[in-house]
């Protein structure tokens, strides 16, 4: 990278004093990164799978070992309270190192494909690195979300160049630090800084997209990636709908809300963001849940160390939570709790907790992705799910019930990627299931067997299990009786009844 370049000026989310600031590649430093990552995958990937699956692990020892600085980090640029940190961000990526590296062997092993008819001939297929990954992620969990992706690839025998989103530049260079510490070859891991420009140049150049962010966006990215023809995974937004059915468990019901409702600040592509509660327990309900939300204060998450919830992580989201907020209050919502900025340095906006909602509230149907629960009111459950349907996305959705087995029929009647019955967000720490939507909260998945497949090319070969004749009877020359023979032949064999098959045999 030549020494002239624009920066980009990384600000606290919570004092908006500057903290920090890296350069912006030129999409020329781009293809320079791709270039050199692709020349480190060739001899990454010609080390065996459980070698690369040890410095993976080393890589995992390191996160553990610099936890405290990770957390800090996270703090003062993303804005996350120091406890999240870790159990969001960090002790995923821990987690999904530690299940990849075991599983690797067993995912990536040749997999044989019994043939029905051709018994003579054997299939299986086999898992060829795609070459070098381009990883392009958002703000609201920098560090678990490109580096998730980025482990997966590079377990398969990729390599990988990230460009993190532009709020949150410092955390990828501390995790470029951190891997190459455990051993991980630097031009392996590459960061590129900047803007969507700098996405752009990086789809120009990799073999494969690991997109994570906003619908808007994903669906540039896509087209940019069709117009290549390689292939991309895109992980979009999500409004996801909590049911609180009649006999919801209301102690259980009322936390799972405020933690997944108000974890990093509402900024989760799962978090809960339409609350559809049975008439019969909303006085129950609010008896419980107003008190969790009163006492969520927002503070300077890098001065209190036990700070429960922090600022939006930047004025642009703080503004979309306000506008969607006062769009629904001149509508008739009330605020029982927040409803508001809170005025001075950095981007706080209250807890807030909104009843009397309808459905033609824009906060209903856009993604809030701030400190928001609207909750509205709902007469059955039929109706309950008619409107958790009612979104052009489906990424999450949440039912809350005393019955597993009646909740288990509703969710399978939720359009979701993922439903979970009595609990939120904790899937995306479950590596072995799928994470990833459905309608236009994505196309693809991460995480499960299928993901770390994904980073590679499914390659089938076809072999003989006999001794081989000369020709095969199909082949040239094309003699007069081979269309008679070929049509007997599927007759016998694929005729649905004795009879067919008989007259099919004779000939008929
Ligand atoms: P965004 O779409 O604004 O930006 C995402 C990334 O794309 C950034 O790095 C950005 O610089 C880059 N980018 C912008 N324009 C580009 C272009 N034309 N070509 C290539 N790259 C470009 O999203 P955001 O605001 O950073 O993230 C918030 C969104 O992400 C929310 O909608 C949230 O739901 C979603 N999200 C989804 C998941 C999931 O797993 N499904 C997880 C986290 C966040």
């Amino acid at each position: 990278m030549s020494d002239v370049h624009a920066l980009i000026e990384v600000r606290s989310p919570s004092t908006g004093e500057p903290i920090g600031s890296v350069p912006i590649a030129t999409a020329e430093d781009v293809s320079e990164a791709v270039a050199s990552a692709r020349i480190a995958q060739v001899e990454w990937a010609a080390r065996p799978l459980a070698e690369r699956c040890r410095i993976l692990r080393q890589v995992k020892d390191r996160v553990i070992a610099r936890t405290d600085d990770i957390c800090a980090l996270l703090s003062q640029e993303q804005g996350k309270p120091r406890v999240e940190g870790l159990t969001t961000e960090i002790l995923g990526l821990v987690d999904l190192i530690q299940y990849f590296t075991a599983e690797a062997e067993r995912i990536l092993a040749p997999e044989p494909i019994p043939l029905h008819l051709m018994k003579h001939r054997a299939s299986y297929l086999h898992w060829v690195p795609r070459g070098v990954v381009g990883i392009i992620g958002p703000w609201n969990f920098p560090f678990n979300l490109n580096n998730g992706p980025a482990v997966a690839a590079l377990i398969a025998g990729n390599a990988v160049v990230i460009k993190p989103s532009e709020f949150t530049p410092l955390i990828q260079e501390l995790s470029r630090e951190i891997f190459i510490e455990g051993g991980l070859p630097a031009d392996l891991y590459q960061v590129v800084h900047g803007y969507g420009e700098t996405g752009g140049a990086l789809i120009a150049n990799v073999d494969m997209i690991e997109f994570t962010g906003s619908v808007r966006t994903g669906k540039k990215v896509a087209a940019a990636c069709g117009e290549r023809l390689i292939p991309c995974v895109t992980e979009l937004g999500g409004k996801a709908p909590f049911l609180v059915l009649e006999d919801a468990d209301l102690d259980r019901t009322a936390n799972a809300l405020a933690w997944g409702g108000f974890a990093n600040c509402g900024q989760v592509c799962a978090s809960v963001e339409r609350v559809l509660v049975h008439r019969s327990v909303l006085p129950g309900l609010l008896d419980r849940l107003v008190p969790l939300v009163k006492a969520l204060e927002p503070k300077d998450t890098t001065q209190d160390k036990l700070a429960q919830i922090g600022p939006l992580n930047n004025a642009r989201q703080r503004d979309i939570v306000s506008s969607l907020v006062d769009d629904a209050v001149s509508k008739g919502a009330r605020a029982v709790v927040g409803g508001s900025i809170i005025e001075g340095p950095g981007n706080f906006y209250a807890p807030t907790l909104l009843v009397d909602v309808t459905t033609d509230m824009r906060i209903m149907s856009e993604e809030t992705f701030g400190p928001v629960l609207p909750l509205m009111t709902m007469e059955d459950e039929e109706s309950m799910i008619a409107e958790a349907n009612r979104s052009h996305l489906g990424l999450l959705a949440y039912v809350f019930t005393k019955n597993t087995r009646h909740g288990r029929a509703v969710a399978e009647r939720i359009e979701a990627g993922t439903v979970m019955i009595n609990d939120v967000l904790s899937t995306h720490g479950m590596p072995e299931t799928p994470w990833g939507g459905v309608k236009q909260s994505g196309v693809g998945h991460t995480h499960s067997d299928a993901s770390l497949r994904g980073f590679c090319e499914q390659r089938h070969i076809n072999y003989d299990l006999l001794p081989t004749l000369k020709t095969e009877p199909y082949w040239y020359p094309y003699g007069p009786r081979l269309f008679g023979m070929m049509k007997r032949l599927m007759g016998t064999v694929y005729g649905s009844s004795i009879a067919q098959r008989i007259r099919s045999l004779r000939g008929g």
